[in-house]
């Protein structure tokens, strides 16, 4: 007898007849014994699609961060009835739960909540009961009990921290690719797919852009030790196992991945007071808000003036708040203009095979070179490198440098 967490994503569930051949799937693959909770998104584009209703109402209704979550998480209430209406037509006994009804706790962050604890008293009720438990994903409630949702992306960490509370056997992640690949397979067509990566390989490349995992559900993995299997809907193949470390024949790989990024904007601040404080005084308005900056540069401007300009990145999700924030900023700083630029995308190569390795970022920047790009920011961690390329370089960028790390085999 197992436990078994599975999560099927918006595109797995995208249609009445896509989540019919879901329950079918689950129902054939079920051995006698075995306890299924399901984890789904929004069917299709339908959080996309709830946005945009927002929109016609205010250009930004993330403002009114409260209601956004309020809007968004009907979607995920909507697949949840449909799956388990189709589980019962299948003869198939079944319950749908939401977040607050598993006990998803959540702190009061709307639209980018972080899960506090979960009590899945109910959850294990409804599975002794011989129920498939059909659980909204993306959502939980906070201490007031108002609806708040995880981040895009978030049913991945619903899946995962459910697996992880309930002690699960295992956890499933279907979506529309066969597994994790080493880059985007739509921009590099040589990219391969993974048997194995690491939870930190895995969380650096998700960081980093790939649209596999949300990041945080990969930290749930780690945190919960919980391996969790990446893996085609439509398929009965065995995908991408997330764990702790390799087998040995998974070795091989200095870079484990490339990964991009085309919706980041550059935010440049020209001529601030190159004095200490300023630093702050900016991110801090930045996080106050809770706006994650990225690839932070600060150049030497003008020795004699003693100014200097601040460059960074934010995602475009962040980039309407981001403007009204630097701009206030930039006033008290006296600042002598601000800049941002839409038109750059960030490529990054991953991999734990780096640390101890010298050499790696100049092969990287040798690659960018033979491609013919300029390189406008980089940064690095530990496992990690990354450039900031014009956009229309992408394509090329990414196949040059994946090129360098992963020859035809
Ligand atoms: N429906 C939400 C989204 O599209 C959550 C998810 O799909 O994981 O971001
Ligand atoms: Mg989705």
């Amino acid at each position: 007898m197992a436990l078994i967490v599975k999560k099927f994503g918006g595109s797995s569930v995208g249609s009445t007849e896509k989540i019919i051949n879901v329950a079918k799937r689950i129902i054939e693959e079920k051995k006698p014994g075995d306890q299924i909770v399901l984890v789904v998104s929004a069917m299709g584009d339908t959080t996309d699609e709830l946005i945009e209703l927002a929109k016609g109402i205010n250009a930004n209704p993330y403002q009114y961060t409260r209601e956004m979550d309020m809007l968004l998480t009907t979607g995920e209430q909507v697949s949840i009835a449909l799956l388990t209406m189709a589980f019962k037509t299948l003869g198939q006994k079944a319950i749908s739960l939401t977040g607050a009804m598993i006990g998803m706790k959540t702190n009061s962050v709307h639209t980018k909540g972080k899960i506090i604890d979960i009590k899945p008293s109910r959850v294990k009720k409804e599975l002794e009961r011989g129920n498939i438990v059909v659980v909204a994903g993306f959502q939980g409630t906070d201490e007031k009990g108002d609806p708040v949702t995880l981040g895009r992306g978030g049913s991945d960490t619903s899946a995962v921290a459910l697996a992880g509370a309930l002690k699960a056997d295992a956890c499933e992640i279907y979506t529309d690719v066969d597994g994790v690949y080493s880059a985007d397979p739509r921009l590099i067509p040589d990219a391969r797919k993974m048997k194995e990566i690491t939870y930190d390989e895995m969380l650096e490349m998700a960081r980093l852009g790939a649209g596999v995992m949300q990041p945080r559900s990969v930290e749930m993995g780690k945190y919960f030790n919980i391996p969790i299997h990446v893996r085609s809907t439509f398929s009965s193949k065995p995908g991408t196992m997330i764990r702790e470390a390799y087998t040995m024949e998974e070795k091989d790989f200095l870079i484990r991945g490339v990964a991009h990024d085309d919706k980041v904007a550059k935010i440049a601040i020209l001529g601030v007071p190159n004095n200490p404080g300023v630093a702050h005084t900016i991110f801090a308005a930045l996080s106050d808000k809770n706006i994650a900056v990225d690839m932070i540069v600060q150049s030497i401007r003008n020795i004699e003036k003693n100014v200097t300009d601040m460059v960074f990145t934010v995602s475009f999700d962040d980039l309407p708040q981001t403007r009204k924030i630097i701009d206030e900023v930039a006033d008290k700083l006296s600042a002598v203009a601000v800049l941002i630029e839409e038109d750059v995308a960030k490529i990054s190569i991953v991999g734990a095979g780096m640390l101890g390795n010298p050499g790696i970022a100049t092969r990287m920047f040798g690659a960018l070179s033979k491609a013919e790009c300029n390189i406008d920011a980089i940064s690095t961690s530990e496992i990690s490198i990354s450039c900031l390329v014009k956009k229309k370089k992408l394509k090329d960028a990414a196949n040059a440098i994946h090129a360098e790390f992963f020859p035809e085999a």
